[in-house]
C-alpha cells in the first residue's frame, strides 16, 4: 500500500524538445518582419494578446455560460466571460452580448440557427458582389441548408443597390436579411436595411465581422441600434484575438446563446475569451480611435494613390480599411497579380470585379487592407509608396527591376518592425 509521504515513481507529463516546430515560429516570425501584409482581414496581435492565448485559461473546460457552468472549477472563467460579455455590451451599446464563438463563420451559423429553420428563405449579398461564404455559398452551410437570395451592387457605382434589395425581398418574403460583406469598402446603410426588413417583417443580421471595430472607435455606423443580431470578430479592426462575437436584442438573448452553446459548440475557449475581454477593453481608449482613424485615412491614400496607377478603385474610394480596386488595366488576373506581389514580399487578395465578364478563376480585382501596416506604424505617405510597390510588383517583369521591389519591400518592412510577437504580460501597474 502506498502511504501519502511515499514518493511517487510515476512519470509525469512534461515537455520535449521539438526543434521542427521551433524552427517553423522562428520561420514565421522572420516571414511576418520582412513582408509587408495588406490581406483585408489580418492585423498583428499584440504580446499581451499572444500572451492571454497562451495562458493557463487555455485548459479550462467551461461549457454552459457563468454560473450556469456543466464543469466545476470555473470561477476564475466565469470572471473572465462576464468581463468579456460587460466590455462588449458597453463598447459597443449592446443589450446582449455573446462572446463564445470560436469564429466569425460561427457566429453567423449561430445567428442562423437562432432565427432559422432549415429550407428557410434568406436574402444576402451574393458572393460575387462581396458576400461571404457564410451569405449562401453552396459549399457552406448557409447555401446547402437554407433558401438564400442574392442582392448585388448597382451596375453604375458598385454601391449596394438599396432599390433592388427592396424588390427582391418585397418578392422573396425572406425570414431574415443579412447586410454585410467581405469586400465591400463602404459604411454601410443599416437603417435602410433596416426599414427593408420592416417592410417584409424579416429579422435583420448585420455580419459586420469586418467593420465592428471601426463603428466602435465611431468611424463609420454602428449596427447595434438597427439589426437583431450583430455578427462580428475580434481580429480584424479590433486587433485582438481570431474568434467571433454575436451582439443582440435582449428578446433573443436567449436563442442567440442557445445556439452558440449547446446547438453548435462544446466549451468555449477560455483564454481566447481572455483575449476578447482585453481587446474589447482596448478599444474603448482614445488611442485605439485613433487607430482607427488612421487605418481609414491609411486606406483612402491607399485607394487614391492606386487610382493614380491606373487601378480603378471600386465605387471610387472607401469608407473603411478596405480597398479594391479593378486591376483590368494590367491585362493580368487578380491572382497573377497577387502571386507577383507576393514574390516581392507584399501580401495582397484577389477578388471578383462586380459585372465582369472573366470566369471567377480570371477574376481581375485586387482586395487590400490597411489593418496589420497601420498596426505597424505606417500612414499616409508609405501608404503612397506601397502603391507605387504594388504597381511595381504586378508589372516590372524580372531582373533588376523586380530586384529593386522586392528591396523596396524590404526596406519598408525593416522600417517599421511593428509589435514583438513574443507573448508578453505587461505590468500593468506602470502604464
Ligand atoms: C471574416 C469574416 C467572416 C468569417 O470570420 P472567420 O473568423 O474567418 O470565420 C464572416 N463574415 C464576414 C463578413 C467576414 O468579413
Amino acid at each position: 500500500m502506498a502511504t501519502l509521504t511515499e514518493e511517487s515513481t510515476t512519470a509525469g507529463l512534461a515537455d520535449a524538445p521539438d526543434p521542427d516546430l521551433d524552427v517553423l515560429v522562428a520561420t514565421e516570425e522572420d516571414r511576418r518582419a520582412r513582408q509587408v501584409n495588406l490581406l483585408a482581414g489580418e492585423n498583428d496581435a499584440s504580446p499581451r494578446v499572444l500572451a492571454l492565448l497562451g495562458s493557463v485559461f487555455a485548459d479550462k473546460y467551461a461549457e454552459g455560460y457563468p454560473e450556469r457552468r456543466h464543469h466545476t472549477g470555473c470561477g476564475p472563467a466565469d470572471s473572465v466571460e462576464s468581463l468579456a460579455v460587460a466590455r462588449a455590451e458597453a463598447l459597443f451599446g449592446a443589450q446582449h452580448a455573446n462572446v463564445q464563438p470560436y469564429s466569425g463563420s460561427i457566429a453567423v451559423l449561430a445567428a442562423a440557427a437562432a432565427l432559422l429553420r432549415p429550407g428557410d428563405a434568406v436574402l444576402a449579398m451574393s458572393l460575387a458582389h462581396g458576400g461571404h461564404l457564410t451569405h449562401g455559398s453552396s459549399a457552406n452551410f448557409s447555401g446547402k441548408w437554407f433558401s438564400v437570395s442574392g442582392y448585388g451592387v448597382s451596375e453604375r457605382d458598385g454601391l449596394i443597390d438599396l432599390d433592388q434589395v427592396r424588390d427582391q425581398a418585397r418578392a422573396l418574403r425572406p425570414k431574415v436579411i443579412v447586410a454585410g460583406a467581405i469586400s465591400y469598402p463602404r459604411a454601410i446603410d443599416w437603417e435602410a436595411f433596416r426599414s427593408v426588413a420592416d417592410e417584409v417583417g424579416a429579422y435583420l443580421v448585420a455580419d459586420a465581422a469586418q467593420t465592428l471595430g471601426l463603428s466602435a472607435a465611431g468611424v463609420i455606423p454602428s449596427p447595434v441600434p438597427y439589426a437583431d443580431i450583430v455578427c462580428g470578430v475580434t481580429h480584424k479592426v479590433l486587433g485582438g484575438p481570431r474568434g467571433g462575437l454575436i451582439l443582440s436584442t435582449r428578446e433573443l438573448a436567449e436563442r442567440v446563446d442557445r445556439a452558440v452553446f449547446p446547438f453548435i459548440q462544446g466549451g468555449p475557449m477560455v483564454n481566447q475569451m481572455a483575449a476578447k475581454a482585453y481587446t474589447l477593453g482596448r478599444a474603448a481608449t482614445p488611442a485605439f480611435a485613433q487607430y482607427a482613424q488612421q487605418t481609414v485615412r491609411n486606406a483612402q491614400r491607399l485607394a487614391a494613390a492606386l487610382d493614380g496607377h491606373g487601378l480603378r478603385p471600386l465605387t471610387g474610394g472607401t469608407d473603411t480599411h478596405l480597398v479594391t480596386v479593378d486591376a483590368r488595366s494590367l491585362g493580368l488576373t487578380g491572382r497573377e497579380v497577387e502571386r507577383r506581389c507576393e514574390e516581392a514580399g507584399l501580401l495582397l487578395g484577389h477578388c471578383a470585379v462586380p459585372y465582369e465578364e472573366a470566369p471567377p478563376a480570371a477574376a481581375s480585382g485586387l482586395r487590400m487592407g490597411t489593418l496589420s501596416v497601420t498596426t505597424r506604424g505606417m500612414g499616409e505617405p508609405e501608404m503612397s509608396g506601397i502603391a507605387g510597390l504594388v504597381h511595381a510588383a504586378a508589372t516590372g517583369a524580372t531582373g533588376p527591376a523586380r530586384e529593386s521591389v522586392t528591396e523596396g519591400v524590404r526596406a519598408l518592412a525593416e522600417r517599421f518592425p511593428g509589435l514583438s510577437t513574443k507573448p508578453q504580460c505587461g505590468d500593468s501597474a506602470s502604464g
